[in-house]
């Protein structure tokens, strides 16, 4: 396994982002809108506080490297409401600063949710990549798939996103033209080959997202890995959509196989031969 982190001197944050302390870098999305990230940790995580009229939602919680508790209560109080967009490890290191969170109405997660504390089964934690134990958390509010959470007067549109993991969802803001895409969507290498990873769901996914999606959406993913770039928060458009969506067509008129392919300079689809069915 490569070193988990880097010395955060030998990490290029480029113009518009800053560093909140000795882990943690910070860039304005717009005047409501921070993105969070973790240059420093190998996998350049970035989660997002959205705000608007004293309220706020932290979509992801990080990779638990540090905690990202006392980054949010700085910025938006400690009131902040969190909704992992899925249950892998590096999406939930954060969730114990805070309350009970928001979680997606989908039956495999209530599965995992007995008296509404949740602890994901390692198939969906994937712990075993870090050494990690799953946490349990109380689950505040269950938000159903197409439902709108509001944060002040700001309204997100919750999607049901699966490709990369079964459980995966997004936040769709028409209000902002954006689209919160988690790990659906990112830039560096997208993770089709991990349990519960499917190459027909993926396709499924873009094609609904294509009918919803305006041509100049703005989409932030939640990995910004480049090779050898600056650790910039992760911005992709339609056209990377569009990219992928005509990739997996390819992939999947041929065999089952374990690879990777390079969708654009700024996305290498991995894959496995189990990716191909489900
Ligand atoms: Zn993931």
């Amino acid at each position: 396994m490569c070193d988990l982190e880097q010395p955060i001197d030998s990490v290029t944050l480029p113009e518009g982002l800053a560093w909140e302390d000795d882990w943690f870098a910070v860039g304005t999305v717009d005047a409501d809108t921070l993105a969070i990230g973790e240059p420093a940790y190998h996998q350049k995580n970035w989660s997002y506080l959205i705000t608007d009229g004293g309220e706020s939602l932290l979509f992801d919680t990080g990779s638990g490297r540090r905690s990202i508790g006392p980054v949010v209560h700085r910025h938006a109080g400690v009131s902040t409401r969190a909704f992992p967009s899925h249950m892998h490890f590096d999406h939930l290191g954060g969730v114990d600063a805070f309350g009970p969170v928001i979680v997606a109405d989908l039956p495999m997660l209530r599965a995992m949710a007995p008296d509404n504390v949740l602890t994901p089964t390692e198939e969906a934690y994937l712990g075993h990549y870090e050494t990690l134990s799953p946490p349990s958390f109380p689950v505040g509010h269950w938000v159903g798939i197409g439902d709108v959470l509001q944060v002040g007067l700001r309204h997100l549109h919750v999607l049901h996103t699966p490709g990369h993991s079964p459980d995966s969802v997004s936040l769709w803001e028409p209000g902002r033209n954006r689209l919160y895409a988690a790990d659906f969507l990112y830039r560096g290498h997208l993770y089709a080959q991990t349990p519960g990873a499917s190459l027909p769901a993926y396709r499924a996914t873009l094609e609904t997202l294509f009918d919803i999606l305006p041509e100049d959406i703005d989409i932030l993913g939640a990995h910004g890995q480049t090779e050898g770039g600056t650790d910039d928060m992760p911005r992709l458009g339609h056209a990377d959509l569009a990219a992928l969506h005509a990739a997996l067509c390819d992939l999947l008129t041929g065999p089952p196989h374990d690879g990777q392919r390079e969708i654009n300079p700024r996305m290498t689809l991995l894959y496995s031969k189990a990716s191909f069915t489900g």
